[in-house]
C-alpha cells in the first residue's frame, strides 16, 4: 500500500502517519516517486482506509489489486520514461544497446563502441564481472574491463550499463557505470536488490530464466521500494521444454507485462536465442510486439568471442538490424531514439546545434493544430517529450513564428503515402526565402473516429477533422453516405470543438493522442483507408546572418542524406530534359518530382525535387552548380538528414 503526501504536508504529519502506520503491523520506507512523496507501507498490516485517507497530509491512498504496488499501472497509469543524460528509455521511442558479452580489452570495446555507434546504437554494453555456468569459463576483466567500457563510452557518446553480481561490487562500480545491470541469475538475490536500488541510479532488471511475470514484477519492486525509481525491464528468454535455441524468448510478455506495469519494456534477443542468425528475426519481432528497445550482443570478431561469440552479430549484421528497427518503428508508432555523437565537426553540416547559438529564439517547436494533433507527436517524436511546443493555428502562423524567432523551430506535414504533396506547404517555401529544411520525420497514421462518451455511431451526423483526414478515411466515410462533413483547420481542433460544443452529434477524425488528452472517446480505430498511411513531416527553421540554420539535436551528428530544392526552367523543348540529366550523368537519385504553376503566370511552371546524397558531398555540390546554370530559378530548400 502506497500513501501518497499533500504537497503541504509537514514533517509532524509524516510522523504521524509513521506511527499510524507501524501500530497497525506495517513497516514503512519514505520514498520520491515522479513529484509525489510517498510512504510505502509493506506488509500484512490491517488497518481502516477511510481512516487513513482523514489523517493530515495524506493525499490519497493507493492500493492496488498486485502484490507490487510501485511497479504497478494501477499506481502510476503514464509509462515511466528512464533518462540517462541524452538517452531516454520508454514512451515513443526505440532505444537501441549493444555491445558485446564481455570486456575483453581496450582494444576490443573501443572497436565495438565505434562500430555499435555507427549503426545507432544510444548506449554500450558489456560485461566486466562475468557470472558465468563453468567456473573455468572467462570471468570477465573485473574492474579494469568497466574502467575501458567507461573510457569507450564517453569516448563515442554512450552512457554504459554493466552487470553487478554482488552487494559488495556494488559500491565499488558505482561510480564508473551509468546504469546497473541485474543478470537473469541474480534476479531474485534480494539482498544485491536492495543494494542495488538504494543506490539509486538506474536499473535494467533482466527476467530469471523461470520466473513468473509476477517473481520479475516483485523483484522490480524490491529494487522500486529501495530508492531508485528508474528500472527498466529486460526479458531474456526463459527455460522450456525446446532445447533448440538457447532459451525461449517470451514474447508475450512484452504486451502482458506493458499492461501490469509502467516500466519500460526492452528486449534481449541475444541471450533469448543464443544462435547469431535468428537474433535479428526475433529483435524485430519483439519490437513488432511493443519492446521499448534491444540490447543485442555486437562483437567485432565474434569468432574469437572469449564469451556468447555464436550469439553475438558481426558488425555488418548489427547495422542491418539496425536499419530494419528504423524502418519497423513507425509501424508500431516510435522513432528509433538517436542522440547527438561527440567529436562530430560541425562543418560536415550545413547548419549548427540549436544550442550552440546564443540568440533571443525561443527554443521550442510550433505545429498547427490543437494538443493531440500529429505534428505535436511528430514533434515529441523528433525532439522528445521535454520539447516545449507551441500550438498555432494555421501553416503560415508556423512560418511566421519559426522567422520572427517565437520558436525555433516548426513541423510542417509536406506529403501524405495516401493522398499525395500537401501544395500548401510546399507554396510556402517561396513566399519565406529565409525558412529552410533541417529535418525529416515520417510518422504513421492511425486515424480514429471520436465522440462524446455518451454518443455512439449511430447517433452521430456530422463529421469533423482537416480535409487531410477526410481523404485519407475516403472509404470509410464512402459507407456513410448520410454524415455531413465539416472541414476545419485541423485534426485536433475538431476534437477540441466537440469538447466545446458538447455535441454528441458530432464525431472527430483525429488521432487516439486527441481523444485522450481532451478527454473523449474513441468509437473506432483504424478507419484510415489503407494501413500504410504516413505523413512526411519537415521540421523547418531560420537561416541566420551567416547562412546557417539550427539543426534539431538529435540530427545534429547525423548524417546529411537528402536535398530538396525548387526549380523552374526556359520555356523551351528538352529543358527539363536538360536539367535532371545533370543528376542522372552523377548518379544522383532522384526520389520525387513534382511540377507546380507558378502563381501570376499563366501555364508556367516550377518542380520540387527531392534527391538523395549518397557519400560524396563533392560531386553532390558540384552537381547543383551544374544544375543553377541549367534552370531559370532554383532555391535549395535544404539539405539535411531524414529517417528511413
Ligand atoms: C548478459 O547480458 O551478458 C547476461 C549474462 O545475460 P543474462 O543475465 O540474461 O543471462
Ligand atoms: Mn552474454
Amino acid at each position: 500500500m502506497i500513501v501518497v503526501l499533500a504537497k503541504d504536508a509537514t514533517i509532524h504529519d509524516k510522523e504521524v502517519i509513521h506511527i499510524y502506520l507501524k501500530d497497525r503491523g506495517f513497516t514503512v520506507r519514505d520514498q520520491h516517486f515522479g513529484d509525489d512523496e510517498i510512504i510505502g507501507a509493506f506488509g500484512k498490516g490491517v488497518i481502516d482506509k477511510k481512516e487513513l485517507v482523514l489523517l493530515p497530509g495524506v493525499e490519497r491512498v493507493a492500493s492496488t489489486s498486485k502484490p507490487y504496488e510501485l511497479a504497478s499501472r494501477e499506481t502510476k497509469s503514464e509509462d515511466t520514461i528512464v533518462s540517462l543524460g541524452p538517452v531516454k528509455i520508454g514512451g515513443s521511442r526505440i532505444s537501441v544497446i549493444a555491445g558485446p558479452c564481455a570486456v575483453e580489452s581496450r582494444e576490443q570495446i573501443m572497436e565495438t563502441a565505434a562500430v555499435i555507434r555507427e549503426s545507432g546504437a544510444v548506449m554500450l554494453r558489456g560485461g566486466a564481472f562475468k557470472p558465468r555456468t563453468s567456473p573455468y569459463a572467462f570471468q570477465g576483466l573485473g574492474m579494469k574491463g568497466l574502467e575501458y567500457l567507461k573510457e569507450a563510452g564517453v569516448t563515442y557518446g554512450m552512457p554504459i550499463v554493466s552487470e553487478v553480481v554482488s552487494p559488495e561490487l556494488a559500491d565499488a562500480m558505482n561510480d564508473l557505470t551509468d546504469m546497473f545491470q541485474i543478470g537473469a541469475r541474480n534476479m531474485q538475490n534480494f539482498e544485491l536488490l536492495k543494494k542495488v536500488g538504494s543506490l539509486g541510479k538506474a536499473v535494467l532488471l533482466k527476467r530469471g530464466p523461470s520466473a513468473t511475470i509476477e517473481e520479475w514484477l516483485l523483484s522490480a519492486e524490491y529494487l522500486l521500494a529501495s530508492g531508485t525509481k528508474d528500472v527498466v525491464l529486460c526479458e531474456r528468454g526463459i527455460r522450456t521444454f525446446e532445447t533448440y535455441t538457447r532459451n525461449t524468448l517470451d514474447i508475450s510478455a512484452i504486451p502482458v507485462v506493458k499492461k501490469l506495469s509502467h516500466l519500460p519494456v526492452i528486449v534481449d534477443p541475444s541471450h533469448a536465442v543464443g544462435i547469431r542468425a535468428k537474433v535479428s528475426p526475433a529483435a524485430l519481432a519483439a519490437i513488432a510486439a511493443g519492446a521499448d528497445g534491444l540490447t543485442v550482443e555486437v562483437h567485432p570478431h565474434p569468432d574469437a568471442a572469449l564469451s556468447d561469440g555464436p550469439q553475438s552479430l558481426y558488425p555488418d549484421q548489427f547495422e542491418k538490424l539496425m536499419r530494419d528497427v528504423e524502418a519497423l518503428s513507425p509501424v508500431v508508432g516510435k522513432e528509433l531514439l538517436r542522440t547527438p555523437r561527440p567529436s562530430v565537426s560541425l562543418t560536415e553540416h550545413s547548419g549548427e546545434t540549436a544550442s550552440s547559438e546564443n540568440d533571443s529564439i525561443t527554443d521550442a517547436a510550433g505545429y498547427s493544430g490543437d494538443s493531440g494533433a500529429f505534428a505535436e507527436q511528430a514533434i515529441i517524436r523528433s525532439f522528445g517529450e521535454d520539447m516545449p511546443r507551441l500550438s498555432l493555428p494555421s501553416f503560415p502562423s508556423i512560418f511566421d513564428a519559426v522567422l520572427d524567432g517565437t520558436v525555433r523551430f516548426g513541423m510542417i506535414p509536406v506529403e501524405n503515402s495516401l493522398t499525395g504533396s500537401i501544395h500548401e506547404n510546399y507554396d510556402l517555401f517561396i513566399r519565406y526565402p529565409d525558412i529552410v529544411i533541417v529535418g525529416e520525420i515520417k510518422l504513421r497514421i492511425v486515424h480514429c473516429l471520436i465522440a462524446d462518451e455518451k454518443a455512439d455511431i449511430n447517433s452521430i451526423k456530422i463529421i469533423r477533422s482537416h480535409p487531410q483526414g477526410f481523404a485519407q478515411c475516403k472509404e470509410f466515410l464512402d459507407a456513410h453516405p448520410d454524415w455531413q462533413l465539416e472541414s476545419v483547420n485541423s485534426t485536433s481542433s475538431a476534437v477540441v470543438s466537440i469538447v466545446r460544443d458538447g455535441a454528441v452529434k458530432v464525431a472527430a477524425i483525429a488521432s487516439e493522442a486527441a481523444a485522450k488528452i481532451h478527454g473523449l472517446a474513441v468509437l473506432k480505430t483504424g478507419i484510415e483507408t489503407n494501413p500504410l498511411n504516413y505523413t512526411r513531416f519537415v521540421i523547418i527553421s531560420r537561416l541566420n546572418e551567416s547562412g546557417k540554420a539550427a539543426l534539431p539535436p538529435n540530427l545534429s551528428s547525423e548524417k546529411m542524406n537528402k536535398a530538396s530544392f525548387i526549380f523552374s526552367v526556359h520555356d523551351e523543348p528538352g529543358a527539363l530534359f536538360e536539367c535532371l540529366k545533370v543528376l542522372s550523368e552523377r548518379g544522383i537519385n532522384l526520389s520525387k518530382l513534382e511540377s507546380r504553376p507558378i502563381p501570376g503566370q499563366p501555364w508556367r511552371y516550377m518542380f520540387y525535387a527531392d534527391v538523395g546524397i549518397s557519400n560524396d558531398d563533392t560531386v553532390f555540390e558540384e552537381s547543383l552548380e551544374a544544375l543553377k546554370k541549367k534552370c531559370d530559378d532554383f532555391r535549395l530548400l535544404g539539405i539535411y538528414h531524414a529517417a528511413m
